[in-house]
């Protein structure tokens, strides 16, 4: 299909899916505009053969459309004066995931979204997909560009992570199948970002019919009040997801023991306590959600069953890298705040923590429930102090400056312990941003690999 044949397009940020997505469009007979603040991104635009034209400063009110790359602000802190210029000539504002709808022929939508879990999950459903043999592709938020994905059959599905802001720039959205994970007001309170709130609330689900599917954790107050509105109002079928009680409709993880109710009421019952990738109750919660999604695409009990047994996680997610003289090395540098930490925390015992870098508003001062299940605390970078005064007196605690230092500190005591007959974890799950010490936090994720992989067992 050829949706935006002889229209107007701007195409405004030209990272890796504004710069596809330019391309696809021109290809397409699109008039395409582009620009980027960026005078190298523009020259590689230009050698692909694109016009580049000023969006900001210049004129361009004849633009049906205006294609923004995630990160260019819609609203917060500001509207991007891009933004603002499209407002006022009437342009539709929209992103990727839109075009790719809409230039889309074949194959099944599943939508994911939620304030967390939305990489995992998604990551997961495509799993047990692809090792079903079924044909899929995995996109959006992570990953792929959309417009980058390949072009499925009319029985292959396309799983979309999608944040609040893809959803917002998406405005003739539907899925035939839509995840909403949980919502977190307090994290979004914190963030000033009630925009993004109520539109992850009310958008994943929009156009939805009684034949589509909406899969909802109703352990979350406010999405289990929306499930409660869909299934009133008819608007889909309704699959609830909890993580503390069986539901007689829905799919639940309790106790680490999956039970599945989604298909007409029958019961079928799988124990994922023990699968490590997905260890912790905020992983059985992405679990029961790809579970409620392929279980509709019509997985068998043995597929889902070998699927979830052989996934192999996302990295800097409690990923295990390594088990060495009986210790296991965990990298959680997606940890990035004490929420996060904490979700890592209580997934763990006998840990040896490594934590620290530039410290988010409050610290690890929410974390403090945990820390009995902490043996002992390697503080790396800038909030050393604050965080040494927040454990000062409850969780033994040492300064060790940098990422190395600290591994072999941790390392070593962490064999002293297994040789004494006990248990340990090295757990890195910082609960602070990585840009004091490292570029970014799978920066600070792969030097925690490359460190633990370079171990010898010395001392064990
Ligand atoms: P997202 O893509 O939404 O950022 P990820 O799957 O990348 O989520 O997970 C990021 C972090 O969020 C994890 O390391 C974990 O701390 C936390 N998390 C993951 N799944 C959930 C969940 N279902 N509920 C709450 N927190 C979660």
């Amino acid at each position: 299909s050829r949706a935006y044949k002889d229209k107007n397009v701007a195409v405004f940020g030209l990272g890796k899916s504004g710069f596809s997505t330019a391309v696809r469009l021109r290809d397409g007979a699109a008039r395409v505009t582009v620009w980027d603040d960026n005078e190298g991104r523009r020259a590689s635009a230009s050698a692909a053969g694109l016009d580049v034209g000023d969006l900001v400063g210049g004129d361009w009110q004849d633009a049906d459309y205006l294609v923004l790359s995630p990160g260019v602000p819609l609203t917060h802190p500001a509207p991007h004066p891009v933004v603002l210029k499209a407002e006022e000539n009437g342009t539709g504002i929209i992103g990727d995931i839109e075009v790719f709808l809409n230039e889309k022929t074949a194959g099944k939508i599943v939508g994911i979204t939620g304030t967390n879990g939305k990489s995992t999950t998604s990551s997961l459903i495509h799993h047990l997909l692809a090792a079903s043999g079924r044909e899929t592709a995995l996109g959006g938020n992570i990953g792929t560009p959309v417009m980058d994905l390949p072009q499925l059959a009319g029985d292959g599905t396309y799983v979309l992570e999608l944040s609040s802001y893809q959803l917002d720039l998406t405005p003739s959205w539907h899925g035939d199948i839509a995840v909403l994970l949980n919502i977190t007001p307090d994290h979004l309170d914190r963030h000033g970002d009630m925009d993004g709130y109520r539109a992850v609330k009310e958008k994943i689900f929009a156009r939805q019919t009684a034949s589509d599917l909406a899969v909802i954790n109703v352990d979350d107050p406010l999405c289990a009040e929306m499930a409660l509105r869909l299934k009133t109002q008819g608007e889909a079928r309704v699959v609830p997801l909890s993580t503390t009680r069986v539901l007689e409709d829905g799919v639940a993880v309790v106790d680490g023991v999956l039970v599945d109710h989604s298909r007409d009421g029958q019961e079928w019952t799988l124990d994922i306590s023990g699968i490590e990738t997905l260890r912790g109750r905020h992983n059985w919660q992405n679990a029961a959600a790809a579970v409620a999604v392929v279980r509709a695409l019509g997985l068998t009990d043995e597929e889902i069953a070998a699927g979830l047994a052989s996934f192999g996680g996302l990295a800097h997610r409690m990923e295990l890298i390594r088990t060495l003289n009986g210790v296991r090395f965990v990298n959680d540098s997606k940890a990035t705040n004490a929420e996060a930490a904490e979700k890592a925390l209580v997934s763990y015992d006998n840990i040896h923590w490594i934590v620290g870098g530039l410290p988010k508003q409050g610290g690890i001062d929410g974390l403090a429930d945990c820390f009995p299940r902490v043996t002992k605390a390697y503080l790396i970078g800038q909030s050393s102090d604050a965080f040494a005064a927040a454990l000062q007196s409850r969780v033994d605690f040492v300064p060790c400056g940098d990422l190395e230092t600290a591994v072999q500190a941790a390392a070593k005591d962490a064999f002293k312990a297994i040789n004494e007959g006990g248990e340990a974890v090295v757990l890195l799950s910082p609960a602070a941003a990585s840009f004091d010490q490292f570029a970014s936090f799978e920066a600070r994720g792969d030097a925690f690999r490359e460190i633990v992989n370079q171990l010898d067992g010395e001392g064990a």
